[in-house]
């Protein structure tokens, strides 16, 4: 069983052709739902009395739960505008509401869980959560934002210091490195301070770069025509890692199960660009088959 702690929210997102407005997203439901195809799921989040009963069957049909815990008040919200071109974002608003001050629990049911990925959240409430786990972990990892690394330094870099593996993108590790130099140098810079032996820097639609033992590993995306809304990407993309080796379930991931996890990484992610919210993946990432055929697509389109 894979545990995803992050975000659970109502988001409002403007693309150049539409707004969407208060639709269920969250780094852990975009997480959540893409790591469904692989693996079992725990979810644990926080959510507001107002989180309409629809957006709760949604995250009930792909993910266990019993760690979704309701508090009085307003479900965690974003808000963000896309650039004509949909290769930038804005982020016009962050509301925490009811994520602020909240404490993870770990429920019972979940304790057979020897995977834990914390999506996008507050550092201090993953590293919280996490120690929860004790030393049974097989593998965690950790994302994060320009937020946190904004206003909670410090604790991403400790958050960074207990996982196995961390993702981000390139203007995140440009911030969190505190440096002008390449992503290579960023790179070398943030496993330097945080010592976390894989680092993976996404660069959206230009694939990832995972950066291990002095070696990197590049992967391009899976290039599409037509971006319908990039929201949710790169949780779908890290759901999606992170569940692969999950449903492997080995004693030790060997870096090739890993490049494989990336691949249906790359896959999970362009099935979230497709749709509007979580439609992408809801809509067009349909079952194993669906999946597995745009996996098969991706490995003959890359030169070796
Ligand atoms: P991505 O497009 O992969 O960056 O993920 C976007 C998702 O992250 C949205 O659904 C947001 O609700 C969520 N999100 C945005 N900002 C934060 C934040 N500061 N902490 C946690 N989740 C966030």
């Amino acid at each position: 069983m894979l545990t995803i702690f992050g975000t659970v929210a109502l988001d409002t997102i403007t693309t150049p052709k539409k707004t969407l407005k208060n639709s269920l997203g969250g780094a852990a439901a975009y997480a959540a739902i893409s790591a469904s195809h692989f693996t079992k799921v725990g979810l644990v989040a926080v959510v507001g009395t107002d989180l309409p009963n629809k957006d709760y069957k949604i995250l009930s049909r792909h993910a266990t739960l019993d760690g979704l815990i309701t508090r009085p008040g307003k479900t965690f919200r974003y808000e963000g505008k896309y650039d004509k071109t949909m290769s930038t974002r804005t982020t016009l608003n962050t509301e925490l509401n009811v994520i602020e001050g909240f404490t993870p629990t770990l429920p019972n049911t979940y304790a057979s869980s020897r995977y834990v990925y914390l999506a996008n959240n507050d550092p201090d409430q993953n590293i919280t959560l996490l120690e929860k786990f004790g030393k049974g972990v097989k593998m965690s990892m950790c994302d994060t934002i320009d937020f946190w690394i904004n206003t909670k330094r410090a604790s991403v870099i400790k958050m960074m210091k207990m996982v196995d593996v961390a993702v981000m993108n390139d203007e995140e590790a440009v911030l969190l490195a505190q440096s002008e130099d390449n992503l290579a140098q960023c790179a070398k810079k943030i496993q330097k301070e945080t010592g976390v032996p894989y680092l993976i820097i996404k660069k959206n639609q230009h694939g990832s770069l995972l950066f291990y033992k002095s070696k990197i590993v590049a992967a391009p995306a899976y290039t599409l025509e037509n971006v319908v809304d990039p929201t949710g990407a790169g949780d779908a993309y890290a759901g999606a890692i992170i569940g692969y080796i999950a449903g492997l379930d080995k004693q030790t991931m060997s870096i090739k199960d890993l490049k494989r996890a990336i691949t249906y990484g790359n896959v999970m992610g362009s099935f979230a660009v497709e749709g509007y919210g979580l439609d992408g993946l809801l809509s067009k990432a349909k079952n194993t088959r669906v999946i597995n055929l745009r996996a098969t697509k991706y490995t003959n389109s890359l030169p070796l």
